[in-house]
Protein backbone atom coordinates (compact mmCIF):
# COMPACT_ATOMS: atom_id res chain seq x y z
CA UNK A 1 0.00 0.00 0.00
CA UNK A 2 1.42 3.38 -0.72
CA UNK A 3 2.09 5.86 1.71
CA UNK A 4 1.06 9.08 1.88
CA UNK A 5 4.55 10.55 0.51
CA UNK A 6 3.31 8.23 -2.99
CA UNK A 7 0.00 9.72 -2.93
CA UNK A 8 1.97 13.39 -2.71
CA UNK A 9 3.91 12.70 -5.76
CA UNK A 10 1.78 11.65 -7.78
CA UNK A 11 -0.46 14.95 -7.68
CA UNK A 12 2.72 16.22 -8.25
CA UNK A 13 3.36 14.85 -11.64
CA UNK A 14 0.01 15.92 -12.59
CA UNK A 15 0.49 19.33 -11.51
CA UNK A 16 3.90 19.56 -13.54
CA UNK A 17 2.61 17.75 -17.07
CA UNK A 18 -1.56 17.46 -17.24
CA UNK A 19 -2.60 20.55 -14.98
CA UNK A 20 -3.68 23.37 -17.70
CA UNK A 21 -3.86 21.36 -20.46
CA UNK A 22 -7.05 19.52 -22.50
CA UNK A 23 -7.45 15.69 -21.19
CA UNK A 24 -8.44 13.04 -23.14
CA UNK A 25 -10.32 10.76 -20.37
CA UNK A 26 -11.19 6.92 -21.68
CA UNK A 27 -11.63 3.67 -19.94
CA UNK A 28 -9.52 1.20 -22.13
CA UNK A 29 -10.74 -1.67 -19.76
CA UNK A 30 -14.51 -0.43 -19.60
CA UNK A 31 -15.40 -0.29 -16.46
CA UNK A 32 -14.78 3.89 -15.69
CA UNK A 33 -16.57 4.30 -19.28
CA UNK A 34 -19.60 6.45 -17.71
CA UNK A 35 -17.03 8.62 -15.46
CA UNK A 36 -14.53 8.68 -18.57
CA UNK A 37 -17.13 10.48 -21.26
CA UNK A 38 -18.40 12.77 -18.56
CA UNK A 39 -14.71 14.24 -18.05
CA UNK A 40 -13.56 13.56 -21.56
CA UNK A 41 -12.09 16.86 -23.12
CA UNK A 42 -12.07 19.06 -19.50
CA UNK A 43 -9.36 20.59 -18.62
CA UNK A 44 -7.55 19.70 -15.51
CA UNK A 45 -7.09 22.84 -13.49
CA UNK A 46 -5.92 21.17 -10.08
CA UNK A 47 -4.11 18.52 -8.59
CA UNK A 48 -4.11 17.51 -5.05
CA UNK A 49 -3.76 14.23 -2.38
CA UNK A 50 -5.11 14.52 1.01
CA UNK A 51 -3.97 11.41 3.28
CA UNK A 52 -3.74 8.29 0.78
CA UNK A 53 -6.54 9.90 -1.91
CA UNK A 54 -5.87 11.94 -5.01
CA UNK A 55 -8.28 14.78 -6.04
CA UNK A 56 -7.80 15.73 -9.34
CA UNK A 57 -9.95 18.83 -10.67
CA UNK A 58 -11.34 19.31 -14.18
CA UNK A 59 -12.96 22.23 -15.85
CA UNK A 60 -17.04 23.03 -14.97
CA UNK A 61 -16.96 21.72 -11.51
CA UNK A 62 -15.85 18.05 -11.27
CA UNK A 63 -13.37 16.44 -9.98
CA UNK A 64 -11.67 12.37 -9.92
CA UNK A 65 -11.21 10.83 -6.91
CA UNK A 66 -8.89 8.10 -6.69
CA UNK A 67 -8.08 5.92 -3.87
CA UNK A 68 -4.97 3.34 -4.84
CA UNK A 69 -5.67 0.91 -2.03
CA UNK A 70 -3.24 -2.22 -1.28
CA UNK A 71 -2.74 -2.79 -5.26
CA UNK A 72 -3.39 -0.08 -7.36
CA UNK A 73 -1.39 1.78 -9.39
CA UNK A 74 -0.27 5.00 -12.06
CA UNK A 75 1.79 4.72 -14.63
CA UNK A 76 3.03 8.03 -16.26
CA UNK A 77 4.87 8.30 -19.50
CA UNK A 78 5.94 11.72 -19.99
CA UNK A 79 7.41 12.59 -23.30
CA UNK A 80 9.99 9.64 -23.92
CA UNK A 81 10.57 8.74 -20.42
CA UNK A 82 8.66 6.46 -18.02
CA UNK A 83 8.01 6.65 -14.54
CA UNK A 84 5.58 4.63 -12.27
CA UNK A 85 4.06 5.15 -8.86
CA UNK A 86 2.29 3.67 -6.77
CA UNK A 87 2.74 -0.40 -5.66
CA UNK A 88 6.25 -0.67 -4.12
CA UNK A 89 7.61 -3.00 -7.11
CA UNK A 90 6.37 -0.69 -9.73
CA UNK A 91 7.95 2.27 -7.80
CA UNK A 92 11.13 0.30 -7.95
CA UNK A 93 10.76 -0.41 -11.78
CA UNK A 94 10.18 3.29 -12.17
CA UNK A 95 13.33 4.18 -10.62
CA UNK A 96 15.86 2.01 -12.66
CA UNK A 97 13.11 2.93 -16.08
CA UNK A 98 13.03 6.44 -15.23
CA UNK A 99 16.58 6.55 -16.02
CA UNK A 100 16.62 6.12 -19.96
CA UNK A 101 13.92 3.39 -20.82
CA UNK A 102 12.25 4.99 -24.00
CA UNK A 103 8.94 4.09 -25.77
CA UNK A 104 8.72 3.80 -29.29
CA UNK A 105 5.15 5.04 -29.94
CA UNK A 106 3.34 7.51 -27.96
CA UNK A 107 1.05 7.05 -26.52
CA UNK A 108 1.87 3.55 -25.38
CA UNK A 109 -0.69 0.85 -26.49
CA UNK A 110 -2.81 0.21 -23.02
CA UNK A 111 -1.35 -2.75 -21.41
CA UNK A 112 -3.42 -4.29 -19.01
CA UNK A 113 -6.50 -4.04 -17.11
CA UNK A 114 -6.37 -0.08 -17.43
CA UNK A 115 -9.48 1.66 -15.41
CA UNK A 116 -8.67 5.18 -17.02
CA UNK A 117 -6.41 6.41 -19.13
CA UNK A 118 -5.69 10.46 -19.13
CA UNK A 119 -3.99 11.40 -21.99
CA UNK A 120 -2.58 14.73 -23.40
CA UNK A 121 -0.39 15.54 -26.31
CA UNK A 122 2.70 15.24 -24.65
CA UNK A 123 2.04 13.17 -21.22
CA UNK A 124 -0.53 9.58 -20.31
CA UNK A 125 -1.38 8.28 -17.17
CA UNK A 126 -2.78 4.87 -16.65
CA UNK A 127 -4.46 3.56 -13.48
CA UNK A 128 -4.97 0.07 -12.54
CA UNK A 129 -6.77 -1.66 -9.69
CA UNK A 130 -7.45 1.47 -7.39
CA UNK A 131 -10.25 0.70 -4.82
CA UNK A 132 -11.70 3.74 -5.43
CA UNK A 133 -11.86 5.98 -8.99
CA UNK A 134 -15.20 8.16 -9.33
CA UNK A 135 -16.31 11.52 -10.67
CA UNK A 136 -17.07 14.16 -7.71
CA UNK A 137 -19.05 17.54 -7.60
CA UNK A 138 -17.14 19.91 -5.40
CA UNK A 139 -19.60 19.60 -2.67
CA UNK A 140 -19.02 15.77 -2.51
CA UNK A 141 -15.25 16.40 -2.20
CA UNK A 142 -15.27 18.87 0.46
CA UNK A 143 -17.41 16.03 2.32
CA UNK A 144 -14.96 13.41 1.74
CA UNK A 145 -11.60 15.57 2.76
CA UNK A 146 -13.81 17.14 5.92
CA UNK A 147 -14.07 13.15 6.92
CA UNK A 148 -10.44 12.14 6.35
CA UNK A 149 -8.30 13.19 9.39
CA UNK A 150 -5.29 16.09 8.55
CA UNK A 151 -2.82 15.91 6.08
CA UNK A 152 0.25 17.97 7.25
CA UNK A 153 1.48 18.41 3.86
CA UNK A 154 -1.98 19.24 2.44
CA UNK A 155 -3.01 21.97 5.64
CA UNK A 156 0.04 22.56 7.87
CA UNK A 157 -1.82 25.11 10.14
CA UNK A 158 -1.92 24.87 13.81
CA UNK A 159 -5.95 23.92 13.15
CA UNK A 160 -4.93 21.07 11.66
CA UNK A 161 -2.84 20.12 14.07
CA UNK A 162 -5.53 20.80 16.93
CA UNK A 163 -7.89 18.31 15.15
CA UNK A 164 -5.27 14.76 15.58
CA UNK A 165 -4.73 15.84 18.61
CA UNK A 166 -8.21 16.18 19.99
CA UNK A 167 -9.01 13.04 17.62
CA UNK A 168 -6.48 11.04 19.55
CA UNK A 169 -7.14 12.19 23.00
CA UNK A 170 -10.98 10.98 22.39
CA UNK A 171 -9.76 7.73 21.69
CA UNK A 172 -8.83 4.24 24.20
CA UNK A 173 -7.23 2.86 21.34
CA UNK A 174 -3.62 2.32 21.29
CA UNK A 175 -1.93 5.28 19.43
CA UNK A 176 -0.24 2.43 17.14
CA UNK A 177 -4.08 1.98 15.44
CA UNK A 178 -4.62 5.42 15.86
CA UNK A 179 -1.41 6.45 13.88
CA UNK A 180 -2.77 4.48 10.98
CA UNK A 181 -6.67 5.24 10.85
CA UNK A 182 -6.95 7.61 8.15
CA UNK A 183 -9.78 9.59 10.17
CA UNK A 184 -7.60 10.54 12.67
CA UNK A 185 -4.14 11.57 10.34
CA UNK A 186 -3.65 11.37 6.94
CA UNK A 187 -1.09 9.18 5.09
CA UNK A 188 0.51 7.49 7.74
CA UNK A 189 1.25 3.47 6.63
CA UNK A 190 2.44 0.91 8.04
CA UNK A 191 6.40 2.07 7.42
CA UNK A 192 5.86 5.09 8.77
CA UNK A 193 3.62 4.44 11.71
CA UNK A 194 6.42 2.15 13.21
CA UNK A 195 9.21 4.56 12.64
CA UNK A 196 7.06 7.77 14.30
CA UNK A 197 6.41 5.70 16.96
CA UNK A 198 10.29 4.60 17.73
CA UNK A 199 10.85 8.33 17.38
CA UNK A 200 9.09 9.64 19.79
CA UNK A 201 9.82 6.57 22.02
CA UNK A 202 6.66 5.76 22.49
CA UNK A 203 4.98 2.32 23.05
CA UNK A 204 2.11 1.67 20.50
CA UNK A 205 -0.15 0.15 22.73
CA UNK A 206 -0.55 3.60 24.69
CA UNK A 207 -3.98 4.31 24.86
CA UNK A 208 -4.67 7.15 22.81
CA UNK A 209 -6.24 9.04 25.90
CA UNK A 210 -3.03 8.73 27.93
CA UNK A 211 -0.67 10.23 25.70
CA UNK A 212 0.87 13.46 26.79
CA UNK A 213 -0.32 16.35 24.38
CA UNK A 214 3.25 17.54 23.76
CA UNK A 215 4.00 14.38 22.74
CA UNK A 216 1.38 14.30 20.11
CA UNK A 217 2.09 17.62 18.80
CA UNK A 218 5.68 16.33 18.59
CA UNK A 219 4.48 13.25 16.58
CA UNK A 220 2.61 15.66 14.00
CA UNK A 221 5.58 17.76 13.50
CA UNK A 222 7.55 14.89 12.73
CA UNK A 223 5.47 13.64 10.42
CA UNK A 224 5.34 16.53 8.73
CA UNK A 225 8.80 16.43 8.29
CA UNK A 226 9.17 13.02 7.35
CA UNK A 227 6.34 13.80 4.81
CA UNK A 228 7.90 16.40 3.26
CA UNK A 229 11.19 14.55 2.69
CA UNK A 230 9.93 11.44 1.56
CA UNK A 231 7.49 13.88 -1.00
CA UNK A 232 10.94 15.40 -2.16
CA UNK A 233 13.18 12.25 -1.98
CA UNK A 234 10.50 9.64 -2.86
CA UNK A 235 12.11 7.38 -0.11
CA UNK A 236 10.89 6.92 3.38
CA UNK A 237 14.27 7.52 5.07
CA UNK A 238 13.79 7.71 8.93
CA UNK A 239 16.86 7.71 10.14
CA UNK A 240 18.63 11.21 11.12
CA UNK A 241 22.16 12.07 11.74
CA UNK A 242 23.47 9.79 9.67
CA UNK A 243 27.20 9.87 8.26
CA UNK A 244 27.90 10.06 4.69
CA UNK A 245 28.47 6.15 4.96
CA UNK A 246 25.60 5.29 6.86
CA UNK A 247 23.73 7.32 4.30
CA UNK A 248 24.97 5.98 1.01
CA UNK A 249 24.15 2.81 2.52
CA UNK A 250 20.28 4.02 3.34
CA UNK A 251 20.10 5.30 -0.04
CA UNK A 252 21.15 2.02 -1.33
CA UNK A 253 19.07 -0.63 0.43
CA UNK A 254 15.55 -0.19 2.13
CA UNK A 255 17.12 -2.52 5.06
CA UNK A 256 19.32 0.49 6.02
CA UNK A 257 16.65 3.26 6.50
CA UNK A 258 14.53 2.44 9.19
CA UNK A 259 15.17 1.94 12.70
CA UNK A 260 12.60 -0.38 13.64
CA UNK A 261 10.38 -1.43 10.52
CA UNK A 262 11.06 -5.00 8.82
CA UNK A 263 14.05 -5.16 11.83
CA UNK A 264 12.36 -8.41 13.75
CA UNK A 265 14.35 -10.06 15.96
CA UNK A 266 17.40 -7.88 14.81
CA UNK A 267 19.49 -6.05 17.69
CA UNK A 268 17.94 -2.40 18.26
CA UNK A 269 20.53 0.26 16.49
CA UNK A 270 20.14 2.42 19.94
CA UNK A 271 20.10 -0.59 22.80
CA UNK A 272 20.34 -3.89 21.23
CA UNK A 273 17.43 -5.51 22.77
CA UNK A 274 15.73 -6.99 19.65
CA UNK A 275 12.61 -5.88 17.93
CA UNK A 276 9.75 -6.78 18.50
CA UNK A 277 6.82 -7.97 15.41
CA UNK A 278 3.49 -8.45 16.31
CA UNK A 279 0.29 -8.68 14.41
CA UNK A 280 -1.89 -5.78 14.96
CA UNK A 281 -5.54 -4.69 13.01
CA UNK A 282 -3.52 -7.92 10.53
CA UNK A 283 -0.87 -5.27 9.89
CA UNK A 284 2.67 -5.69 11.24
CA UNK A 285 4.06 -3.95 13.87
CA UNK A 286 7.93 -3.52 15.30
CA UNK A 287 8.89 -1.81 18.30
CA UNK A 288 11.63 -1.65 20.19
CA UNK A 289 10.66 -3.06 23.83
CA UNK A 290 13.14 -1.07 25.69
CA UNK A 291 13.52 2.34 23.72
CA UNK A 292 9.60 2.61 23.18
CA UNK A 293 7.94 2.24 27.29
ZN1 LIG B 1 15.96 0.00 21.71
Amino acid sequence: MPEGHSVHRIALQFARHFVGHEIAVSSPQGRFEVGAAELDGRTMTDARASGKQLFLEFSSDRWLRVHLGMYGAWDFVIEDSLASIGAPRRLRIAESERLGNAIEHFPPEPVGQVRVRLLTTTAVADLRGPTACEVLSPAEVDSVIAALGPDPQLDPSPEAEQRFVSAVLKKQTPIGLLLMDQSVIGGIGNVYRAELLFRAQLNPHTPGKVVPAEVLRAIWRDWAHLLADGVSTGQMLTMTNLDDEALARAIANRDDRHWVYHRAGVPCRVCGTPIVMEIAASRKLYYCQFCQQ
